[in-house]
């Protein structure tokens, strides 16, 4: 029993070819290292240019009710940069909408458009907004962001007061999928995703359950990581990988 759902006709593809750009989009900072971090460490190291774009301000994640919440702010800002160093992974955009109050509308459509014209990526990755019984509501608004983002950008009459150049990818490729229907092998590049996810200080104890004893607690989450990996690689006969639903006709 895994967290997997492959897709109906249990094919799954493997490996894409390496972009010369990506782009990842996430809800808050350390969703595109959960997500898709193996898979842009191992492009970044062969020449892509990766881009991260983070949606929300991150100003919820804590547990404790008298934090300060700028400072949470300007602090998971910098662990976002540094999981991005660690990755390889060139800029951060920050669109800074409120953790937990994050819409899809055509206000947000326009900024994600923006930034996929702006980064010009052959592959895009975000969230999987189709994934069944998702309950945090920013997930599935970034996931549609993502999608829709993509469908303004690459048509010239949407936002033309962008003055910006459509641009259309090639792929996309979601994460948290409904139906795992491609993975990304990530062998060699597991470590980088791990320094990239314990960067996020903040969100030890409230997201990694690292908290007591943090030497044996991040041995036990990076074994956490490693194992989700081995289960999506045993999809393709892989030792270990990053799973997506894969949509080529953008
Ligand atoms: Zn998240």
């Amino acid at each position: 029993m895994t967290y997997l759902d492959p897709a109906g006709d249990g094919r799954v593809t493997v490996d894409l070819p390496i972009p010369g750009r990506a782009l990842a989009i996430g809800a808050h900072p350390d969703d595109i290292d959960f997500g898709c971090g193996g898979a842009l460490a191992k492009w970044a190291a062969a020449g892509c240019a990766v881009t991260e774009l983070v949606l929300t301000d991150g100003s919820k994640g804590s547990w404790d009710p008298n934090a300060d919440r700028a400072g949470l702010i300007a602090l998971r800002r910098e662990e976002q940069r540094a999981a991005a160093a660690a990755l390889g992974a060139g800029e951060v955009v920050f669109l800074d909408h409120v953790d937990g109050e994050l819409a899809s509308g055509l206000a947000e459509r326009e900024e994600v458009c923006r930034v996929v014209r702006e980064a010009r990526p052959d592959v895009v990755l975000g969230h999987d907004p189709w994934k069944r019984y998702r309950l945090h509501p920013d997930h599935r608004h970034a996931g549609l962001l993502a999608v829709e983002g993509i469908v303004a950008a690459r048509d010239p009459h949407f936002f033309p007061e962008q003055g910006l150049a459509p641009h259309r990818p090639s792929g996309l490729l979601l994460w948290e999928a409904d139906e795992v229907d491609h993975v990304e092998a990530i062998d060699g590049f597991l470590a980088a995703k791990v320094a990239a996810l314990l960067a996020h200080r903040s969100q030890w104890e409230s997201t990694m359950g690292i908290d007591r004893d943090p030497s044996a607690e991040e041995q036990i989450f990076e074994e956490r990581i490693r194992q989700r990996a081995a289960d999506a690689g045993a999809l393709a006969g892989l030792p270990l990988a990053e799973p997506f639903k894969r949509i080529d006709r953008l």
